[in-house]
């Protein structure tokens, strides 16, 4: 559903059609110390509606109450269907922390001298970009790696929305301090096996970028639900609520089948997803059950799917149920950008308002795993906690937290042990540090499972460690 916003669906007569294409600027909403801060202008229709652009300019403003502006002209005319240009400006250099960027853009339309503010999206106020030089690198233990499991790219590309190229994701990928991404556009999207493959062979190209799928499948009530599936060879097929086929929106495959056509691990994706009643009526969407997710071949719940609404808890909750019946499941975290370096803009009332805000950012929900030196997910990581910001792991017995001054203190360090129909909970004892290595005890229940909070709102949990069988 979430996505750069599209604004020529034009049919029967939308408010925010309009003879222009797209043009927006985005950036990382983050940067490691020391990497460089891509920044880009986008296009989207202009082989419809050829726009020359004069110039970019605009300022970079601290909470010090120090400015940098910056004039980049740009002098040519853009009249492909979708494009990615990178701007070379006056970044903040050797200055760490928050910064925001006002920009603005110059260009010419139908004979008409235009400027607009960050994007041309109708009926949406422009906001500035604010990106987080960070002042250390990412909390992460030695050897493990960082990736995004849920983004869309440009293969992404209907009438109402559209993600980003998938060089422009591995470069932002570098900056904000991914390791690793798995590129899952929808298989109503992707078509057929011959754009899929052609995606494939895109992404082939780019290291540390996995191709997957968001495949549409049917659960238990014959509704919509999503699978995450992360570098499938072939295509499998999914197109019920692509909204293409209005007069049938029953799923191709049911969960299993999808499963087993896929040949890879598959995750339920946002499994409690909050959605407008529209999307059940007419597209058939639903959500995924304990039933789904007991009875097919589930590998693990991304329940935090870009930030921590209703869904992450009801889907938390789900997961929770499923660990105390037994079943291992992975939790997973990923943000289902598309695009939306820096902020997420989409569609609110179809063709009617588009909305901003900052729920579904590529890369700022990170699920970090053990590098085995395998392709990430071509086998289930044995251990993984999902973050914001700190890291929380449970290794050998003991319970590892790390934060730094750019996610701040930690509020709160919890152990949930898995125990007959309940959790039992422990909270840790912290004290101002940035970093905690606690001993724990596995083995007297179900499971052990960890979670942890800073004073910035930071959050990260981990898988649950099952206990060895009593020999
Ligand atoms: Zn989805
Ligand atoms: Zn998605």
């Amino acid at each position: 559903m979430l996505n750069y916003a599209e604004t020529h669906f034009k049919f029967p007569v939308s408010r925010l059609y309009r003879k222009e294409p797209v043009i927006l600027i985005d950036a990382p909403f983050q940067i490691c110390p020391g990497l460089p801060c891509p920044t880009w202008l986008i296009t989207r229709k202009a082989n419809r509606f050829p726009v020359y652009i004069n110039e970019v300019y605009g300022e970079w403003k601290n909470a010090k109450g120090q400015s940098i502006s910056f004039k980049l002209p740009i002098e040519k005319q853009f009249d492909k269907s979708f494009h990615f240009e990178e701007l070379d400006f006056e970044k903040p250099e050797n200055c760490t922390g928050i910064w925001m960027l006002k920009i603005f853009i110059k260009y010419e339309i139908n004979k008409k001298s235009k400027i607009c503010e960050r994007w041309n999206y109708p009926f949406l106020p422009p906001e500035p970009l604010i990106i987080n030089f960070l002042k250390e690198p990412l909390p992460k233990p030695k050897g493990w790696l960082a990736g995004e499991t849920h983004c869309h790219s440009s293969y992404t590309l209907d009438s109402v929305e559209f993600g980003a190229a998938p060089a422009v994701l591995q470069k932002t990928a570098k900056s904000v301090g991914l390791d690793f991404i798995c590129i899952t556009d929808h298989s109503y999207d992707l078509i057929s096996e011959k754009k899929f493959q052609k995606m494939k062979n895109e992404i082939a190209g780019l290291d540390g970028v996995v191709a997957g799928e968001e495949i549409s499948c049917g659960n238990s009530k014959n509704e919509n639900v999503h699978l995450l599936a992360f570098g499938n060879e072939n295509y499998v097929e999914g197109h019920g609520d692509g909204g293409r086929r209005w007069w049938n929106t029953d799923p191709d495959l049911p969960i299993q089948k999808a499963i087993e056509k896929s040949g890879v691990f598959c995750f339920a994706a946002h499994p409690k997803l909050q959605m407008l009643f529209a999307e059940k009526l007419l597209l058939k969407r639903g959500h995924w059950s304990y039933k789904d997710l007991t009875e097919n071949k589930i590998s693990g719940i991304e329940f935090w799917n870009g930030f921590r609404g209703k869904d992450f808890y009801e889907g938390r909750e789900l997961w929770i149920k499923c660990l105390l019946a037994g079943h291992k499941l992975l939790p997973l975290g990923g943000n289902d950008a598309h695009g939306d370096l820096n902020s997420y803009t989409a569609v609110k009332q179809p063709l009617w308002s588009l909305k901003h805000n900052n729920e579904h950012i590529f890369g700022q929900v990170r699920t970090v795993i053990p590098d085995t030196g395998k392709i990430p997910f071509s086998e289930l990581p044995e251990n993984l906690y999902i973050t914001d910001g700190p890291a929380l792991w449970i290794e050998k017995g003991s319970l590892h937290a790390r934060s730094t001054e750019d996610f701040g203190k930690f509020l709160s360090i919890t152990i949930f042990r898995g125990e007959e129909g309940a959790e039992k909970i422990e909270q840790m004892k912290i004290d101002d540090s940035l970093s905690f290595d606690f001993e724990i005890t596995l083995g007297n229940n179900l499971y052990t499972r960890a979670e942890c909070e800073t004073c910035m709102g930071k959050f990260a949990m981990t898988a649950a460690i099952y206990s060895p069988p009593v020999a």
